[in-house]
């Protein structure tokens, strides 16, 4: 068979450096597969003519790489600085969205936040950059938030503003939110992950607004990058389709010392209800600009690898630094190496499999029941011809060695389904073949070979959801 590992998935976001057919087409061959689009920065004729190109590349490339759109959500932002601003330690320092200047000796920072004043209080630590910047709130007037500097450094414009613990209320779903998810569905992307989750809710607001159509079902991820969304998680991935571990933001709202027990506490999460999961953010940050990365994100990337994680995210490393094709690469070998262990016992996987086997789902049981013919070194592979992908995800987070062939009749979902671990989805124009049908039509894809041993996965009737409940193991 002629799959390539990694079984690891490799979410890339797209920037000024990889926005080119060129780069979108050789990030594809590295390994990418899934690009991620940020509204946060860009407009919707540039967002609509980088899926188009997306979907002609891995069209001719024969690839089913997901397109992901990111909704900015809440995230709040400085406004417009004429130059950068240099604040020292110890300054005063306005953050303000009105004229009225009342204290004489400060520096005024702009914003456009609508009550921000109302909702940070005295002793309150503003975040500025990522956190890079600190404020303590000495005093709110008007509208006018006195606070002083606690680090040295530059301010820059539109840097995004982080206050941990506040409310939004209107929820996660902006209105310019609501614009994007219309433009995501008009544009038949595959993925929508909403910023800055708190609850169930803002996963349920997210769901309503897209269409009902039996046909196009984009999955709806929770971006985890609150203190509010780590304290729900459970209920939160209830709801949703899939998760990310956003360390950005989570790296300010929370401190961020405790990133990394929460990232494998959130992947626990999502690994048990088999959603799949990406771990994002500064994985192998100083390849922005070196060709070869530090120790430490190396072994970042490999540990979000055994802590459960389906996909690892690139976000400047490939939107805009000098050597996007190069980190795939890296990322790649790192994932090849790294993913042998998870199947040993002791791994976080064999935890899952542990649980997984106790339950008296039938889900769980045929997943458990595939998993161990798997462990049978003479079975090839499993195919699971699948309407949700459900079945196939079930059965990744056990990490088999094998892969999983799922076969599917539709696109969106074979499109999702590449963002789970050691998932090799394929289209297929009808589902309600079996046997030699099915197996031939594998060989002429060159997936399935004279000998191999396969397990196929079934379910009656055909195509209906949630009724896989039988396996098949034959040899081909
Ligand atoms: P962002 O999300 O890049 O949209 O901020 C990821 C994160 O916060 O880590
Ligand atoms: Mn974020």
């Amino acid at each position: 068979m002629r799959i390539r590992a990694p079984k690891t998935k490799i979410v890339a976001t797209i920037g000024p450096s990889s926005s080119d057919e060129k780069t979108i087409s050789k990030l594809i061959k590295a390994g990418v597969d899934g690009f991620r689009l940020n509204m946060s920065h860009g407009t919707f004729s540039e967002f609509s003519q980088i899926i188009k190109r997306i979907r002609s590349v891995s069209e001719d490339l024969n690839s089913g790489v997901a397109v992901i759109i990111d909704l900015p959500g809440p995230k709040m932002r400085l406004g417009k600085l004429e130059e950068p601003v240099e604040v020292k330690k110890g300054e005063l320092v306005v953050f303000s969205d009105g004229k009225k200047r009342s204290f004489e000796d400060a520096i005024y920072l702009p914003h456009e936040i609508a009550g921000l004043e109302k909702k940070v209080h005295k002793g309150d630590i503003i975040y500025v950059g990522d956190g890079v910047l600190q404020f303590k709130v000495l005093e709110v007037r008007g509208k006018e938030i006195l606070t002083r500097a606690l680090l040295p450094g530059t301010v820059r414009s539109h840097k995004g503003i982080n206050v941990p613990g506040i409310e939004f209320k209107e929820g996660a779903i902006t209105d310019f939110d609501k614009t994007c998810i219309e433009f995501g569905v008009k544009n038949k992307v595959d993925v929508i992950c909403v910023s800055f989750v708190g609850s169930p809710d803002d996963i349920e607001k997210a769901k309503s607004l897209l269409p009902q159509d039996p046909h196009y079902r984009p999955f709806i991820l929770a971006k985890i990058e609150r203190g509010k969304a780590v304290e729900n998680i459970e209920a939160i991935v209830e709801s949703a389709d899939a998760v990310m571990v956003a360390r950005g933001d989570l790296g300010v709202e929370l401190p961020i010392e405790e990133i990394p027990v929460i990232q494998k506490r959130i992947i626990r999460v999502a690994n048990m209800q088999a959603k799949p999961v990406i771990v994002a953010t500064q994985m192998l940050e100083s390849m922005v600009d070196n060709l070869r990365p530090t120790r430490a994100e190396v072994t970042d990337v490999a540990n979000a690898i055994l802590d459960g994680a389906d996909a690892i995210m690139f976000s400047e490393e490939t939107a805009v630094g000098k050597y996007p094709v190069e980190v795939v690469k890296m990322a790649v070998k790192i994932a090849r190496i790294t993913e042998t262990e998870l199947v040993q016992p002791g791994s976080m996987a064999e935890l899952i499999r542990e649980v997984i086997r106790q339950s008296d789902r039938i889900d769980d049981m045929i997943s458990i029941a595939t998993y161990d013919i798997l462990c049978n070194r003479s079975v090839d592979f499993v195919v699971t011809p699948t309407t949700t992908g459900t079945t196939a995800r079930r059965i990744s987070r056990l990490r088999p060695e094998q892969w999983i062939i799922a076969v599917t009749d539709n696109y969106t979902v074979r499109n999702i389904l590449n963002l789970s671990f050691g998932v090799y989805p394929i289209y297929m124009s009808r589902l309600n073949i079996v046997g030699d049908e099915l197996t031939q039509f594998l060989s002429a894809l060159d997936v399935v070979s004279q000998g191999d041993r396969i397990v196929i996965t079934s379910g009656m009737p055909f195509g209906v959801p949630g009724t896989t409940n039988s396996l098949k193991v034959i040899d081909v």
